[in-house]
C-alpha cells in the first residue's frame, strides 16, 4: 500500500524572502544614488512585518515606514535599535509613550501634530527626530498648503521638531503621463527650497519609474518589494513574485450533468464533472469575486503544471476547482496555487488592486517563509 501523504487542511501563504531581498536590491539599483526605504505598514502588506522587516534589514535596508505607532513597536523589537522607523500617521495623543519607548520618528502631518509633539518632547532628553510631510496635491494626510507657510517661517518650531526628512506623496505615480505628477514635483521642490537642508523624499514604488528627478535622497517602496507591479508599463518592473496562496485539496468527487455546485447554485455542470474541493476561501483572502458562475469563469488556479478553473462561489473556507480534464493524478493534500505571477491578473479579475489582495492574505493562512 502506498504511503498516505501527510497534510493539513490549513491554507499556506508562502513568502519568498529571497525574492524579497532581490526586489530590494533591484529597486535600490533603479533608485541609486537615492536610498531605498521600506514601507512595512499593515503587517508588511499582510506578509508579516517582523520577518519581512528582518529580511529587508539583512538586505541592507535601514529606513522603514509604518502607519501606526503599534506597528512601529513590533518592528522595532524585530529589527533592533539601529534602523530609523517613521510612523506615517504621525504622533497621536494616545501613542506618545510608544514613540519614546520604541524610538519611533513621527511623520508630522499638521501644525497640530507639530505643536503636540514639541510639547510632549519637553520633558524628554533624547526625543526622536521627525519628518515633515507636505501635501502637494493628493489632498490626503499631510501638511496643507495654508500651514506650509508657517513651517517655512517659524524657525523655533523647526528647530524644536529636529526634522531629518522632508517628504510628500504622489497621487498618480503609477500613471507616468498623468499631469498631476509634474505639478506635485514642482510644488515639492518649491516647499523643499524653503526648508532646512535635510534629505528629501517624494517617490513611492511607482515614482521610481518616473525618472531620477523624482528620486531625491530617499524613495519609499512598498508594493514593489513584495513583487507587486503598478505602472502602465509592468514589463519595466522586473520585480519577482513574493507571495503565493497554497490551498490543499481536501476532497475529490464527481458530479452529474445538471447538478449545481456551491452556494446559490451559481454554476451548473453541463456534463459529468470531476471536481476538487480546496481549502481556502474569502476568510483566507481569496476574493469572492473570483467565483465562476454559469455566466462567466473568472479565474483558474495552478495545480501541478496545469491550470484548473475556479467554479461555483468562493465560500468562507472552501473553493471548488474543475479537474475534469486534468491530466495528472490529484492526491489529497495537493496544493492549488493562487497569486504569485498571477497576482495582478487575479486582482484585476476580482475588481481589486494588488495592494488590497495582499493585505487580505495574512489573517488566517499559515505563513511559510521560503529561502531559495
Ligand atoms: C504606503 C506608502 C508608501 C509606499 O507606497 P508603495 O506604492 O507601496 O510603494 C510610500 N509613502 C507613503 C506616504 C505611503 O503611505
Amino acid at each position: 500500500m502506498a504511503d498516505v501523504k501527510s497534510y493539513s487542511s490549513r491554507p499556506v501563504l508562502t513568502v519568498n524572502l529571497t525574492a524579497l531581498a532581490e526586489n530590494y536590491k533591484y529597486l535600490a539599483a533603479k533608485a541609486s544614488p537615492a536610498k531605498v526605504g521600506a514601507s512595512v505598514k499593515a503587517d508588511a502588506y499582510g506578509l508579516g512585518a517582523a520577518v519581512v522587516g528582518r529580511a529587508l534589514y539583512g538586505a541592507g535596508c535601514r529606513i522603514f515606514f509604518v502607519a501606526h505607532a503599534g506597528e512601529g513597536k513590533i518592528l522595532r523589537t524585530a529589527i533592533g535599535s539601529k534602523a530609523s522607523i517613521y510612523v506615517l500617521s504621525g504622533n497621536t495623543p494616545q501613542d506618545t509613550a510608544i514613540f519614546f519607548g520604541s524610538k519611533l520618528k513621527p511623520v508630522i502631518n499638521s501644525l497640530t501634530q507639530a505643536r503636540d509633539w514639541v510639547k510632549a518632547c519637553q520633558p524628554v532628553k533624547h526625543a526622536p527626530r521627525t519628518a515633515l510631510h507636505f501635501d502637494t496635491g493628493i489632498n490626503r494626510l499631510g501638511i496643507p498648503k495654508e500651514e506650509a507657510e508657517i513651517f517655512a517661517t517659524d524657525k523655533t518650531l523647526l528647530t524644536d521638531l529636529d526634522v531629518d526628512l522632508v517628504m510628500s506623496h504622489l497621487a498618480c505615480s503609477g500613471e507616468p503621463n498623468h499631469p498631476l505628477n509634474a505639478i506635485q514635483l514642482a510644488r515639492f521642490k518649491k516647499i523643499a527650497g524653503r526648508m532646512p537642508m535635510v534629505p528629501l523624499s517624494l517617490a513611492n514604488t511607482g515614482a521610481i519609474y518616473l525618472g531620477p528627478e523624482y528620486h531625491f535622497k530617499l524613495v519609499r517602496t512598498g508594493i514593489g518589494l513584495y513583487g507587486g507591479k503598478i505602472t502602465d508599463n509592468p514589463q519595466d518592473e522586473q520585480v519577482k513574485p513574493v507571495v503565493e496562496l497554497h490551498a490543499p485539496v481536501l476532497q475529490i468527487k464527481t458530479v452529474k450533468a445538471g447538478e449545481t455546485l456551491g452556494y446559490n447554485a451559481s454554476f451548473t455542470a453541463k456534463n459529468d464533472m470531476k471536481i476538487a474541493i480546496v481549502s481556502a476561501g474569502y476568510a483566507d483572502g481569496l476574493p469572492v469575486n473570483l467565483s465562476g458562475s454559469d455566466k462567466r469563469i473568472v479565474t483558474s488556479a495552478r495545480l501541478g503544471k496545469s491550470r484548473v478553473d475556479v467554479i461555483g462561489r468562493v465560500s468562507m473556507d472552501y473553493t471548488i476547482l474543475d479537474i475534469t480534464d486534468y491530466d495528472g493524478f490529484v492526491e489529497l493534500g495537493a496544493k492549488a496555487v493562487f497569486f504569485g505571477e498571477d497576482l495582478e491578473n487575479q486582482a484585476a479579475h476580482a475588481h481589486m488592486i494588488n495592494y488590497e489582495v495582499m493585505t487580505h492574505l495574512g489573517a488566517r493562512c499559515r505563513k511559510i517563509y521560503v529561502n531559495e
